[in-house]
C-alpha cells in the first residue's frame, strides 16, 4: 500500500513503502513520557521501507535491561514531534502512527508493555497483548 506522513510543523515528511509488518500500541513508560500521552501507536516496518525528508533529531535511549539494547528516538527538532523509533538490534523501525497523513486504516494488532499501562486505558478490538515488548 504505502503511506506518507509529516510532523506538526511540516519540516519533516516521510514516505512508508510496501506493507508494514504490524501496528502496535506501546504502553511503556518511555513512550508515555516521550509522547506526553498514555501510550504510543506505532507502525512497525523495516528500515528500508521508510524514507524521511528533512532533518531529524535523535535521542539515544538505553534499554531498561542491561544487555545493551537501545533505541534511537527520532523527532523533528523544530516542533518536537516524535516521528520514528529505530530498534537497532531488532532491525525494525516504529513509525509514530499519529504523524501519518491518513490514519483511517490504522488498526493495532498488538499491545506491548502492558505492565506499564495506565489503569484507566481500555482499548477495544486489539487481538493480542503482551506484558512486555514483543
Ligand atoms: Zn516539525
Ligand atoms: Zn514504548
Amino acid at each position: 500500500m504505502g503511506a506518507s506522513g509529516h510532523c506538526l510543523c511540516g519540516k519533516v515528511t516521510y514516505e512508508l513503502s510496501g506493507e508494514p509488518i504490524a501496528t502496535a500500541v506501546c504502553h511503556c513508560s518511555h513512550c508515555q513520557r516521550q509522547s506526553g500521552g498514555a501510550f504510543s501507536v506505532n507502525v512497525i516496518a523495516l528500515p528500508d521501507q521508510l524514507t524521511v525528508t528533512g532533518e531529524l533529531g535523535t535521542y539515544v535511549e538505553t534499554g531498561e535491561n542491561d544487555d545493551g539494547e537501545y533505541v534511537h528516538r527520532r523527532f523533528c527538532p523544530s516542533c518536537g514531534s516524535p516521528i520514528v523509533s529505530e530498534m537497532l538490534q531488532a532491525g525494525i523501525v516504529a513509525v509514530k502512527a499519529g504523524t501519518l497523513d491518513d490514519t483511517s486504516h490504522i488498526r493495532p494488532a498488538v499491545e506491548v508493555w502492558c505492565t506499564d499501562r495506565q489503569p484507566w486505558v481500555e482499548l477495544a478490538g486489539i487481538p493480542m497483548s503482551m506484558e512486555r515488548e514483543g
